[in-house]
């Protein structure tokens, strides 16, 4: 196994307090993995080292944060002793907040060092309850893990941690399921060597049952799923590798009992709030997408290298506050009418939808001819006002299935990839590129556009009355 060598000195470990991405291969290289250790007011965690070998030996330990922040320390234990720190001992500069990752590196190859590590629940009535979990081995870590058990009845709540013990940034998708089937999916981006955490609540907002979840990452992962009862008490377990998905799909064709409106907003991703009110869905969104791109900016642990041919253009991705109210029942009007420029709808992850027009003048439309060239490689890019949004099929959306539903537009309309359920390609579209048939979220049959690699690539126009969008 090839290791990796710190070496001691200040400069290092600048570097890793206040830079981004810590060194390459760091989580990949090392022992074993702490995949959460957490010291604040709620929560303290010792690490625990044992010496079976027969030499005395040191361990490196880096620590890493959801935010790139990291911290290094160095222990030294003789031949058959056991040493137990404190976190905030060993990583006094990182302080108390969110937890963090330990990456542990003995010196020899020939060390035997076995580790585990307790957290202790320290707002609870005790005061100390404590759970105790296993290190993780990197050549464990995998692409698709299973959290077993991820409790929210009684007032508890779950979480899972999933550490990219890659040196890229991962891509990963979140499969939630629970007593009747899959309640839906979330996309999340997390950076080489980090962290993430998140409650069950904030993965899946609807959701108050028991789940299970299936992560899928293109970088290898390790995870360790914690159970809180409701006085805040923890318990750990490991996440373990899946060789295949759950009933061998990609993703969900079926909604499991959800149908309609309650389909849609249960695949929006956690940066987009909807919800019914009446005859509305207001739908708001901060329009980040959950992919990486060149237009995150160097430096920024979403960014990408452009492709080759890309021409970048000068905006970057900002944050925006945009809020849709969209007809739930919409009705299909006799003809279409036209779209306009900025947002005509939004994507299951809130980046919203453009139409197949780069701009409006005297003369009339202009075509998107010179904006494509400097769409990233999911077909998106970001107007002057740093508003990323899609013209095309959101490709980042349909990698796993070319028929799963992808957004909505402003009449309410759902909009789907570039397939039918069938697998075939749609080929009685409209002029507004829809047409009706049953789809998984709509059983009943319902009017809905296609993304198509020909013009007008998305919706074409309204076959409906539009919502409003505001910015
Ligand atoms: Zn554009
Ligand atoms: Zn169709």
């Amino acid at each position: 196994m090839s290791r990796l060598i710190i070496p001691a000195g200040l400069a290092l470990l600048a570097l890793l307090s206040f830079g981004q991405s810590v060194v390459a291969g760091v989580a990949g290289d090392c022992d074993f993995v702490f995949p959460w250790i957490t010291h604040n007011d709620r929560f303290s965690a010792d690490l625990v080292f044992n010496n079976l070998g027969a030499e005395a030996t040191s361990v490196q330990l880096i620590a890493v944060r959801a935010d790139g922040n990291s911290e290094q320390a160095e222990i030294f234990i003789e031949s058959l002793e056991q040493q137990v720190y404190a976190a905030d001992a060993l990583f006094p500069s990182l302080g108390s907040g969110s937890g963090y990752s330990v990456y542990a590196t003995t010196a020899r190859t020939s060390d035997h060092i076995e580790a585990a590590f307790v957290v202790t629940g320290r707002d609870s009535c005790s005061q100390s309850s404590p759970a105790q979990a296993n290190v993780v081995k990197p050549s464990a870590a995998a692409n698709l893990l299973l959290f077993k058990y991820m409790p929210q009845l009684n007032g508890g709540t779950a979480a899972p941690v999933i550490v990219n013990t890659g040196d890229q940034t991962a891509t990963v998708t979140v499969h939630g399921y629970q007593y009747n089937g899959k309640v839906g999916t979330n996309n999340i981006l997390i950076g080489a060597n980090q962290p993430y955490a998140a409650t069950i609540q904030s993965l899946f907002p609807g959701t108050r049952e028991d789940l299970y979840l299936v992560v899928q990452s293109d970088q290898p992962v390790v995870g360790l799923s914690f159970a809180f009862n409701e006085l805040g008490e923890p318990a750990m377990a490991d996440a373990v590798p899946l060789t295949v998905l759950p009933d061998g799909g990609n993703d969900d064709g079926d909604n499991n009992g959800l149908t309609g409106w309650d389909a849609i907003l249960a695949k929006f991703t956690d940066n987009v709030q909807a919800f019914v009110d009446g005859n509305t869905v207001v739908i708001r969104t901060d329009g980040v997408p959950n992919h990486g791109s060149p237009y995150f900016g160097a430096g920024d642990s979403r960014y990408l290298q452009p492709h080759s041919g890309m021409h970048v253009n000068p905006n970057r991705i900002g944050e925006q506050n945009l809020e849709f109210e969209v007809p739930t029942n919409p009705a299909v009007a006799a003809t279409g009418s036209e779209t306009r420029l900025g947002p005509i709808g939004v994507a299951l992850n809130g980046v919203p939808f453009f139409n197949q027009y780069a701009g409006r003048t005297a003369a009339g439309w202009e075509a998107l001819d010179n904006e494509i060239l400097s769409f990233d490689i999911y077909n998106g890019h970001p107007a002057g006002n740093d508003m990323y949004h899609y013209h095309f099929e959101p490709v980042f959306l349909t990698e796993g299935d070319k028929a799963a539903l992808i957004g909505v537009m402003m009449d309410g309309f759902p909009v789907y990839g570039p397939q039918d359920p069938d697998g075939s390609l749609p080929n009685n579209l409209d002029e507004c590129n829809g047409h009706t048939h049953a789809t998984a979220e709509f059983p009943e049959g319902i009017y809905h556009y296609h993304a198509t690699t020909e013009f007008p690539y998305l919706n074409g126009c309204f076959r409906g009355e539009s919502g409003t969008v505001s910015q």
